[in-house]
């Protein structure tokens, strides 16, 4: 398409606060103090403690649903529904899951600012899903991951929709499919791949989780392998001598594990499942395993998958010479890709998040992690995963926990970026 990683749609200071009808360049900072002196934003922040226990009941529902990976279906068309009822334009799903909504900005031509949260959890089909509220916390599987930015995406669109604020650009809200382990960020990666949002997102925010401490900016890629080996098989005995798909597979394993990585940036890799044979007497017909490499830098994953390619190579070489070699096949199959990119240590989104942290008395640091915002950060486009504010525990397990005490923060902290990107008309 016309618009490629080249020329990416900007916020830059292309969309300025105005102030008395004149465009003047201000420093984020002195945005992000003029977006928070707005009378509408202060509205904004008192429906946040207003609708406080009502979020907490919308989080324990949504928490409720299962969405499992691959098995999202449920939850999307409860968070469409929740779009509609909040009167939001151009509420829809596409054909993988995601869903949409937009809150029109007073420039329709300007790039939007994107927020989303994913919708998935890491919990298989048949988890059983029980959620409770004790003293003043609330229980679930998913309950911080991602009820919490589920319900962050909700709370933002019912305060703008409340408090009348004239944002300039327009927000489109996302909830997306795909997120956690096998879904490979396949929502994401969708909703770039369609020329409509390709060319008209200006930045995204991702919710992703509890907590105001982080700055998710460095996007941590990985690749991941299933490695099968292949042969006759036959029997331990009087078929001797026959290429053994274990020993093949060990020989690789031994071959890739001693390749050598560097720790900056930070590279690793995970011989994490190895399957195969049937019986011990039998020389086993197959042996499989599943391989798991990090890095902060594209050409180390690309190293470590030369490496890997290589060990194959060398490990299926050796066993020359002994019977039916040539039966033998390896396949290898790449199952997980997620690309690795950083947010320039200039770029706008970062001043912004940095004047709003400022501004709001909040520490935080930028860290390095795989979650949504590694695609548009791999197509040169301007993107985070922060916190939905609160606290959590117990990520990816049955026993995960949610405390609203500090989601007031969050929300504060997502609204002032948001507004601060999109630009304000002034009251
Ligand atoms: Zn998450």
């Amino acid at each position: 398409m016309a618009l490629g990683p080249q020329q990416p749609p900007s916020f830059g200071t292309a969309v300025p606060l105005k102030t008395g009808g004149s465009r003047a360049a201000l420093t984020a900072q002195q945005m992000v103090a003029r977006v928070a002196e707005l009378r509408s934003v202060h509205a904004a922040f008192a429906w946040f403690r207003a609708h406080a226990r009502e979020l907490e009941d919308v989080q324990l529902e949504v928490t409720a649903i299962p969405a499992p990976p691959w098995g999202e279906a449920a939850r999307s068309h409860w968070l469409k529904s929740r779009f509609e009822a909040l009167g939001l334009s151009e509420v829809h799903q596409d054909e993988m899951g995601n869903v949409f909504a937009i809150l029109p900005g007073t420039d329709a031509s300007a790039p939007c600012m994107a927020l989303s949260a994913h919708l998935d959890t890491v919990f298989p089909a048949g988890t059983a899903i029980t959620v409770s509220r004790e003293a003043n916390k609330l229980y679930g599987p998913g309950i911080s991951d991602n009820g919490s930015g589920i319900t962050a995406l909700l709370a933002i669109a019912g305060a703008l929709r409340e408090s009348a604020i004239a944002n300039t650009a327009p927000i489109l809200l996302i909830g997306n499919v795909g997120e956690e382990g096998e879904g490979n960020l396949r929502g994401m990666r969708h909703i770039f791949q369609q020329p409509r949002w390709l060319e008209s997102i200006g930045a995204l925010v991702a919710l992703d989780g509890a907590g105001t401490d982080t700055i998710i900016a460095e996007g941590l890629g990985s690749r991941r392998y299933e490695i099968t080996v292949r042969g006759p098989g036959g029997h331990s005995w009087s078929d001797f001598g026959t290429a053994n798909p274990i020993v093949v597979l060990a020989r690789i394993i031994d071959r890739f594990s001693q390749t050598t990585v560097p720790s900056t940036p930070k590279t690793t890799f995970n011989v994490g499942i190895v399957q195969g044979g049937t019986s011990v007497n039998s020389i086993p017909q197959s042996a499989t395993m599943r391989v798991d490499t990090r890095s902060a830098s594209v050409e180390q994953l690309d190293r470590l998958e030369r490496a890997l390619r290589e060990a194959v190579k060398q490990g299926t070489v050796e066993t020359r010479g002994r019977k039916k070699q040539e039966a033998l096949t390896v396949e290898v199959q790449v199952i997980g890709d997620r690309p690795a990119a950083d947010l320039p240590g200039d770029a706008h989104l970062l001043k912004v998040i940095r004047a709003v942290d400022a501004q709001l008395n909040n520490s935080s640091r930028v860290q390095r992690a795989s979650t949504d915002a590694n695609i548009p950060l791999s197509l040169g486009r301007e993107a985070i995963a922060i916190g939905a504010g609160g606290s959590g525990g117990g990520a990816h397990t049955v026993n995960e926990w949610y405390d609203p005490a500090g989601r007031d923060l969050g929300l504060k902290r997502i609204l002032l970026l948001t507004l601060a990107l999109c630009g304000v008309s002034d009251e």
